[in-house]
């Protein structure tokens, strides 16, 4: 069913206070060696460089200054390949690493570099193990979070699913933190109208990214039309059950019309560099008419963002309704937003585009 497959382990599965959680490594290790014989393309996304680094430095916890954290990365990750490393090659695989930026993404050349690298080493019949590369990653040019980067490498190869492995059950209609009631979602086929309707405030225990980053990613990776699934890393045999198609956690269905190559790169590719906030009329023909966004139904800009960044529109209600690239810069759109392309021009300010985001460049989420 599945055959190009990403899985993402997080920290909180990878190690425990011993450093490495040796069991959970085990059942990891023989699940993708039993996918990998049966045919299927594994990439696996690791977390736990940080989380192992600070065990072998004797840290009672994660360091939070930048430097120290990419330094603990460093000596955790070859930790962290080490193992992985050992494991599979008793299975008879070979597994190679992969440490990726936000710029080798970003950057054109190097996205179609990264795909090749990767698309090889899947022809090779090895497991490609990615994580970001801490030790030169800075705030500004992070993922953000290896859920993050799990949803780009999906994207990137076009995987057939997208599995993202915690320690919790799936995605919660409430917090279950706070809400004893709370109850896992299993299958969302509609994530766009399910985000609206899933309470996230407040903390909750989903990882580093949190839930709110795992929604985002189920959105664009819907939209990419990829499924993705979010289930308990300690379930036996728990990828083997969502690859055969069972049911384990949440689902989130992708959508069958997929976005273009061009849209696809903006919505995966791209960091968020600010918002734009519209009308109520301007949601309705952003999300029913298929048209581009004008100055006219622009309320608000917020963020310090350029010409040619890419942006997500809000509603009035600031629902996320969609991301695309701006004519405009967010100083610019203080003055522009609320008038009329004539109006604009009566007034002598500079109006080069018609639109603020064209159509060509814009994804709506729905
Ligand atoms: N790249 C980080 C690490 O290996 C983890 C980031 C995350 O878990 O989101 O420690």
């Amino acid at each position: 069913m599945y055959k190009r497959i990403v899985v993402k382990v997080g920290t909180n599965l990878l190690t425990d206070t011993k450093g490495f959680n040796k069991g959970f490594l085990k059942s990891l290790v023989r699940q993708l060696s039993n996918l990998h014989t049966r045919g299927k393309e594994i990439i696996l996304v690791s977390s736990g460089a940080i989380g192992c680094g600070a065990h072998r430095m004797g840290f009672s916890a994660k360091p939070t200054a930048l430097s120290e954290k990419q330094a603990t990365a460093a000596i955790g990750q070859i930790m962290l390949m080490q193992a992985y490393e050992t494991a599979f090659s008793e299975k008879g695989i070979i597994v190679a690493q992969v440490l990726l930026g936000h710029d080798d993404i970003k950057n054109k050349a190097r996205n179609v570099n990264s795909r090749n690298t990767l698309n090889t080493l899947l022809g090779w019949k090895t497991i490609p193990i990615v994580n970001e590369n801490d030790t030169v990653a800075t705030d500004e040019i992070k993922f953000g979070d290896n859920d993050t980067l799990a949803g780009i490498v999906g994207s990137l190869v076009s995987a057939d699913i997208v599995i993202i492995l915690t320690s919790v059950d799936g995605i919660y209609d409430k917090n279950p933190d706070d809400n004893p009631d709370a109850k896992i979602i299993p299958d969302i086929s509609d994530i766009h109208e399910a985000i609206g309707n899933i309470k996230t405030d407040g903390k909750t225990s989903l990882g580093t990214g949190g839930m709110v980053t795992k929604l985002e990613i189920a959105r664009k990776l819907n939209l990419v039309g990829i499924p993705l699934v979010i289930a308990n890393g300690n379930r036996e045999n728990v990828i083997e059950n969502i690859v055969a198609g069972k049911k384990e956690g949440t689902i989130v269905r992708e959508k069958n019309g997929k976005v273009d190559s061009k849209k696809r790169y903006i919505l995966m590719s791209l960091k968020v560099k600010g918002e734009i906030k519209v009308d109520d009329g301007a949601r309705n023909v952003l999300l029913n008419a298929g048209k581009s966004l004008l100055a006219v139904g622009i309320t608000h800009a917020t963020g310090d963002f350029a010409f040619g960044d890419a942006v997500e529109i809000v509603d009035s209600r600031g629902r996320k309704i969609g991301k695309g690239i701006t004519n405009y810069s967010s100083k610019q759109l203080i003055i522009l937003k609320g008038k009329k392309n004539a109006e604009i021009q009566r007034m002598g300010l500079d109006n080069y585009y018609e639109e603020v985001i064209h159509r060509d460049n814009l994804t709506v989420y729905k």
